[in-house]
Order: C-alpha cells, then structure tokens, then sequence
C-alpha cells in the first residue's frame, strides 16, 4: 500500500497540490489542509429561501399524476450544446470552442470521463489500427493531445508511447485533464445538471430542459450534440433509435496486488486468480465485470444490478482473503458509475455495420477513423459523417457510444478511441454549421473534414 500513497503524493506534488494550496490551471484552490476531522466552522451564513418554481404543484386528477404547464427559466442560449462530458463530449466541446464557436457543455456529474473515468474503464482500445503489418495511431488531434497530457503528470498513463497499444490512464488524471482542457478552450460547463427534455420546433431541436438543485431550467442552443451515450437527447427528441440490452457489471479496482505471495500460494497448491488489468499505480488493478444482460434503460434493473454487484465484490474479496499469500489484497474503489455498454443507439443517415468494417470501406464523408479491433479484423475503421446525423430531426448530432452502428458493430464504436474521434467529428460539424449559419444537414462535410485535419485528426 505504501507504494499507493507515493503514487498519489507523487502526482499530487506534481499537480503543485501541496498543503498550502496552490494553482492547478483551474484557479486558486481553497488552501486544502489536512484535517483529521470537520473542526468547528464559523463561516457559514443563511441565503434567502427562494422556492424552485415549478408553476403550481404536482396534482392527482382522475388517478394520474399531472404536472402543471409552466415557464422555465433560460439559463443561457449558446451556439453548441453538448449534452455529457464523457470522452465524445469533453472532444466534441473542446473542438467546437476551439474553431471559434460558443459552446455549452451539460454534465449529470460532478466531472468529466464518463465510464472511462466514473465507469474505471481505464484502457483506451483502439487508438491503432494495423497497416501493411504494422501498428499505426489512428487517434489522433485532439483525442491524441488528452493522452499525451497525462504523460505530464507522474502516474497518470501506461503504455502511451509510440511503439505501444492500450494506453491505461488513471481516472483522476483523466478527469483533471479533461477538465483543465475543457477550461482553456473557453467552454462553459454546467455540472451536476441531468438532461431530461429537448426543446422542439416540429423537427427541429432548438435546446434542451435540464434537472438541478436549481430547479428546472433550459439552454437554447444552434445545435446540440448528444453525447450523453444513452441517447437520451435524441431519444426524448423523437428521433428514430434503437433500444439494446447488454452486460452490465460493477467495475472496481484492487489494491495491495503487488504484496501477493505467489510463492506461498505455490506451496499450498492455490492457484492465483487474475486480479484484472494494471494501472498506472503500482499494485492497484482495475477488474472488468461481465455481469448480468438487461436493458440498461430499465431504472429497477440497474438497482437490482449494483446491489447484487457490488455483494459479489464483497463476496469475491472475502474468498481472493482466504488464499495464502493473497490475505493483503483489498477493494481500493467501486466504480461511481455502473458499467453500461449500450443502451439507446440512433437510426443515422448511415448505419456503419460489420460487413463495412472487415472491408475496409470507405467514405467520402469520413469525419473519423478509429482504430482497429477484433470485430474490423484489426483494421482502421472509417466512419461517414451520416453515422452521426439523425435521419430526421435537424440542428442535432450524435457521438460516442450512441452513434448509429449495428448491433455488433456497436461493441467497436462503443470503446473509448472511436468515441475520442467521432466527438472530435461532431464537435467540428458543429461549429462549421454555425459558422456558416446552416443546419448540420446541410454542412459543407469538405469544410469538417478540412477542419479536422486542421486540428490533427487522421482521416485514412
Ligand atoms: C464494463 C465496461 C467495460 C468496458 N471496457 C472497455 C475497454 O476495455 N476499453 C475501451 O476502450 N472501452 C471499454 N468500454 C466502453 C467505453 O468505456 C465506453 O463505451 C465509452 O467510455 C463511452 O464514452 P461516451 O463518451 O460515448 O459515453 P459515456 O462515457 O457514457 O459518457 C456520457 C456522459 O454523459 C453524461 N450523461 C448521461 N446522460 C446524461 C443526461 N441526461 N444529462 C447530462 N449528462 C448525461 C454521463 O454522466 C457521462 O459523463 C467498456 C464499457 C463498460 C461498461
């Protein structure tokens, strides 16, 4: 476990983060101390009660639930809103702002990576594709940058490096980079804010209604991107979507793997179980979780999920305990957010699909190349703009995990490289489409793609 504390202390010191506090790039920070307990604070002072307006209250009628009709306040109006900060849209809102446009980004959470840093996915797959035998990075511009700077801090990546695959990043690095990345483009973020209603004119979105502790209230924006990865803009838009079940698991990871006594294990005739992938702290893995299929939109079945999970953890644990050699070995974390995989996928233009991928197809829309994996035969795949654009709702995008991809050929766009490169797609579709006052429909793809490469990405 020492080995843990010097890998926090090392990137914490790295970070300027000492017991005076001091600047992260975010601002000045509140002087953290270390405290054993709350001491008596004399600081605090009381605020006017304002009431959240929600119009009148909620009544019964005829046996039914109604909520009032009422106005809801406009927080802000924007060019671009991205709607999740996960690793689509913290790409997508950095390469909207960079190109010049306003851009909003809504989050449900208190920081950004989504599954890759809530969920503890912590392996990028996926950032290389094999040509004529070799390795080749295909993510690249922006997606590329954000692995690099974790290179910046101690203990923030593995396996980024020219020659490598699978670069393996720490959750905390990742959400303060993303952070200090989303900040110097000059985004403006709404954290802790849930989407819950997009705001309509016939087919056209204009906005969305978000949920907070401040009540109710709305963003208009020119067009939004749905990087939420359930699609619950596109779904509550009305655009045309599909609905899967997948696995569902609990990831977390352990600590205390490298006090393991293997050879102890050895004499007692033990077999070691696998402790799951490294991180970039010595002696803490992450473990991958398979879990039970259901429908990932099914609220009941995502309680029932992380109850019966994370007692499997626990039960897990107890037994890892009971082998000699391995009574060290404890649960550091369980992931924040559980591990879907899919859930709501949109009808696009273009659905990208398997038979495409082993081909090698591509496109004369290309907005992304990801890399390669199992399902594309380790090559590149190329994905058209038209993946990203709904087949009738206007002013609206989607990227990441939620994008239109057939039901195998999901589990390849749903990893976290492909998500890097179709936000970066969306993101600077978007901020064309503003630029030249136009719907995302009707965007010039040339000027996207001249775009991108502007901002480094690799189109095949
Ligand atoms: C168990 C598991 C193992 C995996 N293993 C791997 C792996 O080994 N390697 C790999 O590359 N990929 C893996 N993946 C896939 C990968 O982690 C995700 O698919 C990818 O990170 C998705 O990125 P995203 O940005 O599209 O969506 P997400 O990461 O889901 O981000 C969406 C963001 O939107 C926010 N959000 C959602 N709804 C709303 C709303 N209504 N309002 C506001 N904000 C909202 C969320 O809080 C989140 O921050 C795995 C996934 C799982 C679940």
């Amino acid at each position: 476990m020492s080995d843990n504390m010097h890998g926090r202390r090392d990137f914490l010191k790295a970070a300027g983060v000492g017991t005076a506090g001091v600047m992260l790039g975010l601002g000045v920070l509140n002087r953290p101390r270390t405290v054993r307990a709350d001491p008596i604070y004399k600081g605090s002072s009381i605020v006017k009660a304002d009431p959240i307006d929600h119009g009148g209250p909620v009544i019964i009628s005829g046996g039914k639930v109604i909520q009032p009709r009422r106005e809801i306040k406009v927080m802000r109006e924007t060019d671009v809103l991205v709607v999740g900060g996960g690793s689509a849209g913290v790409i997508a809102a950095i390469s909207a702002a960079r190109a010049g446009a306003d851009v909003t980004l809504v989050e449900r959470y208190g920081c950004f990576g989504g599954l890759w840093t809530g969920g503890l996915v912590l392996i990028v797959l996926s950032t290389h594709g094999r040509i004529d035998g070799k390795q080749f990075r295909c993510v690249q511009g922006i997606g590329n940058e954000l692995l690099e700077r974790h290179l910046k801090i101690p203990g923030g990546i593995i396996n980024q490096a020219p020659n490598r695959i699978n670069p393996t990043s720490d959750p905390e690095v990742t959400k303060y980079v993303m952070a200090d990345m989303v900040r110097k483009a000059g985004v403006h973020v709404v954290l802790h804010s849930w989407v819950t209603n997009a705001i309509m004119d016939e087919q056209a979105i204009r906005g969305v209604i978000f949920e907070s502790k401040s009540g109710p209230m709305a963003i208009k924006a020119k067009v939004v991107i749905d990087a939420s990865g359930d699609g619950d803009v596109f779904g509550a838009a009305g655009a045309d979507s599909v609905r899967h079940t997948h696995k569902i698991g609990l990831v977390h990871r352990l600590g205390g793997v490298d006090t393991v006594d293997r050879a102890k294990a050895k004499k007692a005739g033990v077999r070691i179980p696998s402790f799951g992938g490294a991180t970039p702290i010595p002696g803490v893995t992450w473990v991958n979780m398979q879990g039970p299929t259901a429908d990932c939109l099914d609220v009941e079945a995502l309680s029932k999920i992380e109850m019966d999970d994370r007692a499997a953890i626990w039960r897990r644990i107890a037994e890892i305990r009971k082998i000699p050699g391995c009574e060290k070995v404890f649960v550091l974390d369980t992931a924040s957010q559980l591990g879907i995989r899919t859930s709501r996928t949109l009808v696009g233009v273009h659905e990208i699909n398997i038979n495409e991928a082993k081909a090698g197809k591509t496109f004369s829309d290309v907005v992304a190349v990801g890399g390669g994996y199992a399902l594309t035969k380790s090559k590149p795949c190329a994905i058209p703009y038209r993946a990203l654009l709904p087949k009738k709702i206007d002013n609206l995008l989607a990227a990441g995990r939620c994008i239109a991809a057939d039901n195998l050929m999901l589990n390849y766009t749903r990893l976290i490289a492909p998500c890097l490169v179709t936000g970066h797609a969306a993101g600077a579709a978007a901020a064309i489409a503003v630029a030249d006052k136009k719907s995302p429909r009707q965007v010039n793809v040339a000027k996207v793609q001249s775009l991108l490469k502007k901002q480094g990405a690799y189109l095949g």
